[in-house]
């Protein structure tokens, strides 16, 4: 299985429109951000964790020619508003984009993108979902790759992570990992997780934290996304374990039977 993160940041992204900080103005590549989304590639399968309004940009930069099927952690804008994106490879997955996540999310897609929920679309290049309910704790196939939903305390909403074929846990937009959802993926080969900043924030864990879940989950490798400006690259990687990085935009990662490899 290969990941490759198409966006690392926060809702703002970094840059952040009209800030002159530190982290906002840095030449550092890797302290620039798009909004969070990962593409995995199972064999030639090929998945999208999330759909971000920097959606276009990130498949061009990534250079992504085919999109098999969705998985929606939630419907925040910075995950949910780059859908309309994916028409373009809506005929490929055979007319309709088959989209898998929670009955909220799975409801507010019909509400936001009503011309993609039809039956048949009105006009021939139009998006068009294929929409799949799925539960907390529900394992299931987008064939071939095993998937099952982790449900997150994302303030009062509930998000989903997700556990991919037993070698890459996401599990972004969350101040919590409930002690079943650490049971499900203990060990896990790659750990993505959320980390903000290190100031306290009332739904995303701090960097703190999501260090006190990393140690807990015990993966090979842990990866934090989801950063904000606050957050410089090389000064928070310096504090870290070396088995806990800062994952960055462009990054890619193959996992071989529990092997990690850094490819970019
Ligand atoms: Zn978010
Ligand atoms: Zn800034
Ligand atoms: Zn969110």
């Amino acid at each position: 299985m290969r990941v490759t993160f198409l966006g690392t940041g926060t809702s703002h992204g970094i840059p952040m429109i009209g800030c002159d900080c530190p982290v906002c103005r840095s030449d550092n590549p890797r302290n620039k951000r798009l909004r969070p989304s990962v593409y995995v590639e199972n064999g030639d399968q090929c998945l999208l964790i999330d759909a971000t309004p920097d959606f276009r940009t990130q498949a061009l930069r990534a250079n992504i020619r085919r999109v098999d099927a969705v998985l929606m952690t939630h419907t925040h804008a910075d995950h949910m508003l780059g859908l309309d994106d994916l028409r373009v490879f809506c005929r490929r997955a055979g007319g309709k984009m088959p989209i898998y996540g929670s009955s909220h999310s799975i409801e507010t897609i019909r509400r936001m993108f009503p011309y993609a929920c039809l039956e048949k679309p009105e006009w021939p290049g139009m998006p068009s979902f294929d929409l799949h309910t799925v539960q907390a704790y529900q394992s299931f196939e987008i064939s071939p790759t095993p998937i099952r939903a982790l449900p997150l305390a994302h303030g009062r909403m509930t998000v989903f992570g997700f556990l991919l074929a037993r070698d890459v846990a996401y599990i972004t937009d969350c101040k919590t990992v409930p002690p079943d959802v650490v049971e499900a993926i203990r060990d896990v080969p790659i750990l993505v997780l959320d980390a903000l900043r290190d100031r306290e924030h009332p739904t995303h864990l701090t960097i703190e934290e999501a260090r006190g879940v990393a140690e807990q989950v015990g993966a090979k490798l842990t990866l934090f996304t989801h950063l904000c400006h606050e957050v410089e690259h090389e000064a928070v990687e310096n504090r870290l374990p070396p088995h806990v990085r800062v994952a960055y935009d462009g990054m890619q990662l193959e996992v071989i039977h529990d092997d990690v490899r850094l490819l970019a």
